[in-house]
């Protein structure tokens, strides 16, 4: 079974088990949550923390699964910079909180389903955003240059960088850097990122210098009458 049908699969069966491990922790800390002493309402708390946690993990196998289906819409012309809109909409109180500055240059348009391409375009942004270095304003360029056969897009940040040894296997599944504490995430992002570049045949890396910022590149293929 492939691996995108597996996480499907598993990720569905889980959900009930799941939420019924909620709702009871829920219940019980609700009903008899003053009859508890502290031990116990820290390790149910603990128990509704888990839930929660797994529950948020489950959602993201869900969405790789999803990031790896063919869609059944025909694939049309996307202007990159539709997508761009939407996504700094869908981000705006983060963009806001955080005083960043969104650039954009030069955006195609390919042949594509929007859906995946805003998916793509906002975990890239919010990992800008996310990961950004606290001692400046954060600033995220968006851009993409002709290669080919292929438009190369880059998601520039100046935030926190990542350091040589780990820019391959971020794009695992599960694969993080941090502590939760310290910034919150599944890191599943990056993973349906590559899930979804490589559903049109292109590829994604990053380059970048700890304390300076990463680059994230992506390649597309072009329209078919473009080259
Ligand atoms: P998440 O953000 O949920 O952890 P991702 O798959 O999006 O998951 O990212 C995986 C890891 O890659 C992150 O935990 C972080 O350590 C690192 N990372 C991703 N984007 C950036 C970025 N723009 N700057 C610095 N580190 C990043």
């Amino acid at each position: 079974m492939p691996l995108e049908q597996f996480a499907y699969s598993a990720s569905h069966d889980l959900q009930e088990p799941l939420r019924q491990i909620a709702i009871y922790s829920q219940l019980l800390e609700k009903k008899y949550g003053d009859k508890l002493d502290g031990k116990a309402s820290q390790y149910l708390g603990f128990c509704v923390e888990g839930a929660h946690r797994m529950e948020m993990l489950i959602r993201g196998l869900l969405a790789y699964s999803q990031a790896a289906r063919t869609s059944d819409s025909p694939a049309g012309p996307v202007q990159i910079s539709e997508v761009l809109d939407t996504v700094k909409k869908n981000l705006s109180t983060s963009i806001e909180d955080t005083g960043a500055e969104i650039l954009a240059r030069d955006l195609p348009s390919v042949d594509g389903d929007p859906v995946p391409l805003v998916h793509l375009f906002q975990n890239l942004l919010s990992n800008a955003l996310k990961y950004r270095d606290e001692k400046r304003q954060p600033r995220v360029t968006i851009a993409a240059v002709a290669d080919g056969t292929c438009w190369r897009f880059l998601v520039e940040d100046n935030g926190i960088g990542i350091p040589k040894e780990f820019q391959t296997q971020i794009f695992g599944i599960f694969r993080r850097l941090h502590d939760r504490t310290e910034y919150p995430g599944t890191g599943i992002g990056l993973a349906i990122c590559q899930k979804i570049v490589e559903r049109y045949g292109g590829r994604i890396w990053v380059e970048s210098e700890p304390a300076r910022g990463s680059i994230f590149y992506f390649t597309l293929p072009k329209g078919t009458n473009e080259y």
